[in-house]
């Protein structure tokens, strides 16, 4: 039996005119290859319109939801983290001043000269301090004990900045 072109139209899956959708149908009814083709069509299409799961697309959304506010509140705690730890450094190195002007308000504005003054001069000792070591250290260390040097405080510094960024920094391909 010639199977032409019936059996292209199948496998193609084409669009047929009224006049070649007759032809088919005719041939369909005496020839069960093209009939068994024409079926085996029909099952795909009707695979094709079937959506998962109504529940599926839920329960995905719903995980990833969940996954972001999880994001989320780690975000939140590490930002805590660092706000807090910030403020403590901030109230340490300020205890001083609050506590002189909780004593006596009047020497507030002295006591907060003082102390900035303090603080800038520590922070000018510290400095000629950096400054004589400088210019002392490379006399005194080998250029191998330079390079472990800079290599430990690279490290260290690389480690902070890393914590730093995965705290700050909500998370990827969620
Ligand atoms: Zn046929």
């Amino acid at each position: 039996m010639n199977h032409r072109p019936f059996e292209d139209w199948l496998l193609d899956d084409q669009p047929l005119t009224p006049e070649q959708n007759r032809d088919l149908q005719t041939h369909l009814r005496t020839c069960t290859t093209c009939a068994a083709i024409a079926e085996s069509n029909l099952a795909l299409h009707s695979a094709r319109k079937v959506t998962p799961a109504a529940g599926f697309i839920d329960r995905f959304q719903l995980r990833l939801a969940e996954q972001r506010k999880a994001a989320r509140v780690r975000q939140t705690i590490g930002t805590l983290i660092f706000v807090i730890g910030g403020l403590g450094l901030l109230v340490w190195l300020a205890g001083p001043i609050v506590q002189e002007a909780l004593r006596s308000p009047a020497e507030w504005i002295t006591t907060a000269v003082s102390y900035f003054l303090f603080v800038l001069t520590s922070i000018q000792a510290l400095n000629e301090v950096a400054l004589v070591l400088l210019h002392i250290m490379p006399n005194l260390v080998s250029p191998l004990g330079w390079l472990m040097v800079i290599s430990v405080f690279g490290g260290l510094g690389l480690m902070w900045i890393v914590s730093i960024a995965r705290w700050t920094r909500p998370p990827q391909g969620v």
